[in-house]
């Protein structure tokens, strides 16, 4: 049986992604400092799964409990999800953001070189692309400054695996995850928005639960189908399973660095997300037009031809399912 080590695998990625592990027959550990998540998503990922989860709750900067992890355990690969992900609270804290997200990604490639341990799987994202002219984006659409310090966090992660992959023998894979939404059909894991969210999905079902008042549509102007943005959302239990497949396809690849978008290939406007939303849920949305928000970009959405042939990976869900499954999570929460 593979040993896999999660990094931030009590998240909202992460969950979904040791759920998938598991019924994949890998052996999890997860490393977690909570920092944005709760020690119960264990409990909740055992119910799923029906197999009991290794945790340590550590943070990956420190060096010593990694260390004292992988001088105890033999891992065949590592996923790394373990990261603050919110871009404004990165325009604000960015050392912060430089701490976590870079310099945690170093601890944890320094002690994989120290413990001879190759195959990791690298969440990286879409932002990478900036405001891209050509679409569909693929792999090789050039790579953009970034708007916010956590963006430059994952292009400096990209660049930073690249080269210590050169490393004889060590394989890493970058995943470009486009708009990750939804959560487990079974409603037990999901997303934990900390206060107000940023993200549209959260927004629309915290609206639809009476806890926001009112949604507004950031922008009606952009030139698409019905003047608001587009973006590639894709169910996270779909984004999970990509992570198994990443980590095999890490043994039979020839080169050290390999890079995948993943998204369903197809964009979806604002509008249609809401419409969709309440007719699936028969719910309606109290939502308004607003002005832009400061930075969006017009529209992203991904080739997912690479991801297709090599992973042999493709999304099985639609917008349909993700805004099911996001509100039974919401109305879950809201019980
Ligand atoms: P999340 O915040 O739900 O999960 C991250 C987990 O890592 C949390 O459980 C947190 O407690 C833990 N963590 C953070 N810093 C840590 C540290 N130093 N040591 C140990 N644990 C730590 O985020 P998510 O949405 O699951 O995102 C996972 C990864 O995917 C992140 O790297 C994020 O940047 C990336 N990503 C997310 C999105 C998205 O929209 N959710 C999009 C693209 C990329
Ligand atoms: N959006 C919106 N209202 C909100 C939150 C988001 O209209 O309250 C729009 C936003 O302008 C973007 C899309 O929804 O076009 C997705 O936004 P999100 O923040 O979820 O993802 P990102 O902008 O990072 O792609």
């Amino acid at each position: 049986m593979k040993k896999i080590l999660v990094t931030g695998g009590l998240g909202y990625i992460g969950s979904h992604t040791v759920v998938e592990l598991q019924a994949e027959g890998y052996d999890v550990l997860v490393v977690d400092n909570l920092s944005n998540s709760k020690e119960e998503v264990k409990a909740r990922i055992e119910d799923i799964s029906g197999q009991s989860l290794e945790l340590q709750i550590a943070d990956i900067n420190d060096t010593n409990a990694l260390e004292s992890l992988f001088s105890k355990h033999q891992f065949d690969g590592v996923i790394h999800f373990a990261a603050h992900k919110a871009v404004g609270e990165s325009v604000e804290h960015p050392v912060m953001y430089y701490q976590n997200n870079v310099s945690g990604l170093i601890s944890l490639l320094g002690t994989m070189e120290k413990y001879g341990v190759s195959n990791l799987i690298f969440s990286s994202s879409c932002t990478v692309y900036g405001a891209a002219t050509d679409l569909p984006v693929t792999e090789s659409t050039q790579i953009q400054k970034a708007e916010s310090p956590y963006g430059t966090t994952k292009i400096l992660g990209e660049e930073i695996i690249n080269d210590f992959a050169k490393h004889k023998g060590f394989k890493s894979i970058l995943l470009r995850y486009f708009n990750p939404v939804g959560a487990h059909p079974s409603a037990k894991i999901g997303e934990l928005p900390l206060g107000v969210p940023n993200n549209l999905i959260p927004y629309i079902t915290q609206t639809a639960a009476g806890i926001r008042e009112k949604l507004t549509v950031f922008g009606d102007d952009y030139n698409t189908e019905d003047g608001t943005c587009v973006r590639d959302y894709i169910h996270v239990v779909d984004l999970a399973k990509a992570h198994v497949k990443a980590l095999s396809y890490c043994d039979k690849m020839s080169q050290n660095v390999d890079v995948f978008n993943v998204g369903t290939g197809k964009g979806n406007t604002v509008l249609e997300v809401i419409n969709t939303f309440e007719k699936v849920n028969g719910v309606k949305l109290n939502y308004t037009i607003g002005s832009r928000r400061g930075g969006d970009i017009e529209q992203i959405y991904a080739d997912t031809t690479k991801v297709n042939n090599l992973l042999g990976w493709s999304a099985k869900y639609g917008i349909a399912d993700m805004m099911k499954h996001a509100w039974a999570w919401q109305q879950g929460l809201s019980d």
